[in-house]
């Protein structure tokens, strides 16, 4: 396995790098490569903002992929998560990496003085009603997520 930047990522998912067939391993998604086609695993990190500026499509594809391994862990509720954190997010890390608590419970407290937080829905898991969100699962617990009304300080 070759270590990569998430630039060198970009660059071969574009093809306008073309290494050796082998496997490459970037911050944010290792590929197996076999000189024409990528199979694409997404990393524990975020994909570097100018990588995604010059690939919007891997960028893409990174979230889709985020989204499926976090959807096939079972979501813990909020109250799940608020009581106990460690052992509520422990399985979640497979589907990408997992705020610190702290950061959890500043975003929580973030979307509680917001208008469009709706704690109760989707059975205690909390949902962000802003027209601006692509997907309105909050999942306050994922590195990744962002707010879409960009009222979370990280
Ligand atoms: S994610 Fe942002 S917009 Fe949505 S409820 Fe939370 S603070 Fe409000």
């Amino acid at each position: 396995m070759t270590r990569i930047s998430d630039m060198d990522l970009a660059r071969l998912w574009l093809r306008v790098w073309r290494p050796e067939p082998g496997i490459y391993a970037a911050p944010a998604a290792t590929v197996k490569w076999d000189g024409t086609a990528l199979i694409c695993a997404p990393g524990q990190a975020e994909l570097d903002p100018a990588a995604a500026l010059l690939c919007p499509a891997l960028a893409s594809r990174l979230a889709q992929l985020q989204r499926r391994k976090a959807a096939a862990v079972q979501e813990p509720s909020i109250a799940a998560l608020e009581a106990c954190y460690g052992p509520a997010t422990a399985a979640l890390a497979a589907g990408g990496a997992v705020m610190s608590e702290g950061g959890f419970r500043t975003r929580l407290a973030e979307c509680r003085g917001c208008d469009l937080w709706r704690e109760t829905a989707r059975e205690g898991r909390g949902l962000c009603d802003s027209v601006k969100s692509r997907c309105s699962h909050p999942l306050l617990w994922l590195v990744g997520k962002r707010c879409p009304e960009s009222k979370w300080a990280a």
